[in-house]
Formats: C-alpha cells, structure tokens, sequence
C-alpha cells in the first residue's frame, strides 16, 4: 500500500469502502436508547448498551467513523503526552488519579471487545507509551509526567538515558 507524500491521508478513508448505512428513521417505541453519532463514542457506546440488553439505535449525520474517528493515529494507551501532571497542576491530584482509573478501563475495555469480538484490527500488544523531551528545557515536564505516574499507581520508567545534552 502507498500513499501519497504531502497530503494527510486517512486509512479508514482512502482505502475502505464505508458499509453502508441502514433506513434513516426512528421510531422510540422500538429503542430504548438513542445514541447520535457514529464515532468511535457512539460506536462503542451503542455496543456496550446493546451488550446490557438494550435496544439501541445509532444515528449518524454524515459517515460512520467519519468524523475526528477517521483521523485517529488507533494507538491505544493511557499515556497522553504529560496530561497527567497538566490535570495535577489544575485540578489537583484527585481529578489525575480519576482520569487514570478511567484511561485505564477504557484500555481494558477495548483490548476485551478485540478479543471477545475476535475483531481483525492488527491491535498490537505490549509497546510502551514513550513521550521525550527533544529539547532540554523539556526535561523538567517529562519529569513532573512520571513523577505524577508514579504516585498514581501507572507503570512508569525514567531514563535519562541518552543524556539529553548529547542529542543536540
Ligand atoms: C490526528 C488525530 C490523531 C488521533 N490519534 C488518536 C490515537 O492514536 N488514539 C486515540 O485514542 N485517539 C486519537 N485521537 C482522538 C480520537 O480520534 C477522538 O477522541 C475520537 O475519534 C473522537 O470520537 P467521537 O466518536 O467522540 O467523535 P467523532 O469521530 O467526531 O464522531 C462524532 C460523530 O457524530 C456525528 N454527529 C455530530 N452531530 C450529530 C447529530 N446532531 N446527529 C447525528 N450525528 C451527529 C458526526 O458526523 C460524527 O460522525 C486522534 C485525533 C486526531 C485528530
């Protein structure tokens, strides 16, 4: 497969063929819920109520997985770059340990919906989250980032190796 150099291509989009969508219409005598929006969030949303034993109708504006969904990178982890120490700074060590706890069920939760469903999505396990300082006056965030996965519980390692003097 080759893309093209210089255009931000999407995947999803340039090689897929979308499936197609059912009847537009609702009826609320035949759903008990109504989800609006076939993102990844409503996807998997309507899942997981229909796997509760609801009834429940998905209704998408445009294209299913269309929207911001088409352009995820699909990586899969609780890391995201040093918002944990960001979340700490402005709302305090509480609200960075909730988002932890919620990050990782929503890690779980996809891992077990691949394997359950047996979906064929090449989801590769067991690399680390890396983030970096390419610069040294960002070494202190990275440091603040771990430090804060530390206390909270996540998996975390340090290194300082290469110095990050030696990569200039
Ligand atoms: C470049 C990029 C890379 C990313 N990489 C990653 C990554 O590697 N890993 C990761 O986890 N996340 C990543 N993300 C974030 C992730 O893609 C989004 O958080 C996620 O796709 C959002 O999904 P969503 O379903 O909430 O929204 P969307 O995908 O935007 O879906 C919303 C849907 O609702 C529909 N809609 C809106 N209003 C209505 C209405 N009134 N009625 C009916 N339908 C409606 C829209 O048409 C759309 O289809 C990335 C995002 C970007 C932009």
């Amino acid at each position: 497969m080759s893309f093209p150099v210089g255009r931000h291509i999407s995947p999803w989009v340039d090689t897929l063929t979308p499936p197609e969508l059912g009847p537009t219409g609702f009826r609320d005598d035949a759903s008990d819920v109504l989800v609006l929006g076939a993102g990844i969030t409503g996807i998997t949303t309507a899942l997981l109520l229909q796997r509760a034993g609801l009834k429940v109708t998905v209704v998408e504006a445009r294209r299913l997985a269309g929207s911001v969904t088409t352009h995820s990178t699909v990586k899969v982890t609780y890391g995201h770059g040093t918002l944990y120490s960001k979340i700490e700074q402005k709302l305090g060590f509480d609200a960075a340990a909730a988002y932890a706890e919620a990050n990782v069920a929503g890690f779980g939760e996809i891992l077990a919906l691949e394997r359950d469903l047996n979906i064929d999505c090449m989801l590769e396990r067991g690399h680390p989250h890396v983030i970096y300082a390419e610069q040294s006056e960002e070494v202190e965030a990275v440091e603040a980032e771990a430090r804060v996965a530390e206390r909270i519980g996540l998996p975390v390692t340090l290194s300082l190796d290469p110095p990050i003097r030696s990569w200039s």
